[in-house]
């Protein structure tokens, strides 16, 4: 395992407090698109892989894998994670087996041994009819996760960001804050013009850039995620500051939410080997007395009444127990070698990945595609959207239908039905404070096409 690489991975736990934790995605990680390839990465290309967000894009993708499923089995499909929307367990396991009795019924019958065929088939009926309505009640997504299931994410290094600033300042022999590499905007004939304008528009140059590891004495802010002082400038934001976003919005991201409820995909708890764990910065980074305070206002939580979204802290518990590959677990005699490989694995695929596409591609090669790129994601949510109409036999998956046939990317984004989360998402990054966008690359279709 490469130095300075990290494994991630979600699991998840019965709420009931049953021993039962199963992996369902796991990642390791590596580093981050530089801000002069983000137009060119067409939805193909990962802007971040770092480990913590890869598993996140791992988790999202087993869940759509398993509305697949789910949607394939049709309305009487079981998940141990998911459920149709609205069904309660019981509910929904009673009307389960009402329709496995009116199958065997059904099956009986043709074998001529009942005589009350007219009757079962009426009731068979009538209990599907009620399966495909609770599926859809009060809302869009077809699917939510179950009452039941606890999400926890174990990671073996402290978050690259706020929540490790005092690791960072630990580690150094000389605490003296480092210097702020200066990065001068591209010639206007490249094609991340639009990026730096808009970011230059955000944030004019008096304003402070977004710091990496730089004046680490600099505590409770967003920094982008750190680098070499000599690497290419990145705009994607540190694991600490997209860890505290998903608090408000969700482990889901946003095409996931069309098909998702978020109402139980919150992450629940975080837990971190006891030598990452500084109890003040984990408070400071994710908690609700610390920099996400004001989120707790309730005239601030008012303000997303209605949109299915809360700022749900998740608890942070340190552990003793290491990654067998860490830095820290390197056996007498064992060497760590430098490696720019990182890989995910969920109980549907695994990958390896090299600069945020297969592992043998050229990176800007659509073959080279990852199954958790935004492009994928969008393919497959929209199969599985058809897929829902067929297994419901509901044509309320049309919204949906809308909104995953527009043209480009940022189209979908800008769907009304995103508002909701898009209007959290803002009000946790004017809380954040200096939260600059990583935009350029939104202008491609579904189907591969770079639209200008
Ligand atoms: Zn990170």
């Amino acid at each position: 395992m490469a130095r300075g690489s990290g494994c991630r991975w979600l699991g998840l736990k019965d709420g009931q407090g049953k021993p039962l934790s199963t992996c369902v995605a796991l990642a390791t990680g590596m580093k981050c698109l530089p801000v002069d390839k983000v137009a060119k990465a067409s939805g193909n290309v990962l802007h971040d892989w770092h480990a913590e967000v890869l598993a996140i894009r791992a988790f999202n993708r087993f869940l759509v894998d398993e509305c697949a499923d789910l949607a394939a089995k049709g309305m009487s499909g079981i998940s141990d994670f998911l459920k149709w929307r609205g069904a309660h367990e019981t509910e929904h396991l009673a009307l389960q087996s009402a329709v496995k009795k009116q199958q065997t019924t059904s099956t009986v019958t043709e074998r001529g041994r009942s005589p009350t065929s007219g009757t079962d088939e009426h009731e068979g009926r009538r209990t599907t009819d009620a399966l495909s309505n609770l599926a859809y009640m009060d809302g869009q997504q077809p699917f939510e996760v179950r009452d039941d299931v606890k999400i926890y994410m174990y990671i073996s290094e402290a978050p690259c960001g706020d929540a490790s600033m005092e690791l960072t300042m630990a580690a150094q022999e000389d605490a003296t804050p480092w210097p702020i590499p200066v990065t001068e905007p591209p010639h206007e004939s490249s094609d991340n013009h639009l990026t730096f304008h808009d970011t230059f528009l955000v944030h004019p140059p008096s304003a402070p850039k977004m710091l990496g590891r730089g004046h680490f004495d600099r505590l409770g802010i967003v920094r982008r995620k750190p680098a070499r002082p000599d690497a290419p400038p990145t705009l994607s934001k540190s694991c600490s500051d997209k860890l505290a976003l998903k608090q408000c919005t969700s482990l889901l991201s946003s095409l996931v939410s069309l098909l998702v409820h978020p109402g139980n995909a919150y992450l629940s708890t975080l837990v971190l080997p006891e030598s990452q764990y500084v109890q003040s910065a984990c408070e400071r980074a994710f908690g609700a007395q610390g920099r996400l305070a004001p989120l707790t206002d309730p005239e601030v939580s008012s303000r997303w009444t209605g949109t299915g979204y809360a700022f749900v802290p998740f608890t942070v518990l340190p552990t003793s127990r290491e990654f067998r590959y860490s830095r820290r677990s390197t056996a007498a005699g064992e060497e760590l070698v430098p490696s720019n490989l990182s890989s995910l694995c969920t109980p549907w695929r695994q990958e390896m990945l090299i600069n945020g596409v297969l592992q043998g591609r050229k990176q800007f090669d659509p073959k080279g595609a990852s199954t958790v790129c935004r492009r994928s994601m969008w393919r497959l949510v929209a199969q599985v959207v058809v897929a829902t109409a067929v297994a419901t036999g509901s044509r309320r998956t049309e919204p949906l239908d809308r909104i995953l046939e527009k043209r480009t990317y940022r189209q979908v984004k800008d769907a009304n039905d995103l508002e909701g989360r898009k209007r959290v998402k803002v009000a946790v990054q004017d809380v954040l404070g200096g939260w600059v966008r990583n935009d350029g690359d939104e202008n491609w279709s579904r189907d591969g096409s770079n639209l200008k």
